[in-house]
């Protein structure tokens, strides 16, 4: 009797342990996933840009395919957009706001299907952000006056800082006499 006993508390008793840790692992998992959600999504909130609007502002302003990518960091298909193999001398503006963003000097061709650049115009005119999304850890990339989407920075550019600016033609505006400024 009291091994029927002794055996059946030890059963409970695994039972109870196993079901108390695997409770535990996903209570974890879930919070762990909360907290980087929440993270990124303070830190960005916490962010301050120059130009501030609502969504239905920037709606009345962007065509709905920017809308998508500057305001809902969206990716537009690959050798779609007008940008990706333009070499016209210029500079490429926020499409949402008129920032100066980048030099045509410093696109080149990356062959990754979007334009490509090495370097922003200006330090600080690009706010990085950690973007932990789709399963992988990048670095997006916005415009820092008004915090638009334009695509994700990669170390694999060329010389000389060896980063690719991979950006999406809809967040960016060519203008060509802004170059002489
Ligand atoms: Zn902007």
């Amino acid at each position: 009797m009291n091994i029927i006993k002794s055996k059946s508390f030890k059963r409970i008793f695994v039972i109870t342990i196993l079901t108390i840790v695997l409770s535990f692992e996903l209570f974890q998992s879930g919070i762990y996933q909360n907290r980087v959600f929440a993270q990124n999504e303070t830190k960005e909130k916490n962010m301050k840009f120059n130009v501030s609007k609502t969504d239905e502002e920037w709606k009345k302003i962007l065509t709905p395919e920017q809308y998508e990518v500057l305001r809902l960091k969206g990716t537009e298909r690959p050798f779609t957009g007008k940008y990706t193999t333009t070499t016209t001398d210029g500079v490429y503006n926020c499409a949402a706001c008129g920032a100066k963003l980048f030099k045509s000097d410093s696109k080149f061709d990356s062959h990754c299907g979007w334009p490509s650049f090495y370097e922003a115009i200006d330090n600080g005119q690009i706010t990085e952000i950690k973007d932990t999304t789709h399963g992988m850890v990048r670095t997006e990339v916005v415009c820092t006056n008004c915090g638009g989407h334009l695509g994700h920075v990669f170390e694999d550019g060329p010389k000389p800082t060896g980063l690719r600016y991979c950006i999406n033609s809809i967040s960016i505006e060519l203008t060509k006499d802004t170059l002489k400024k």
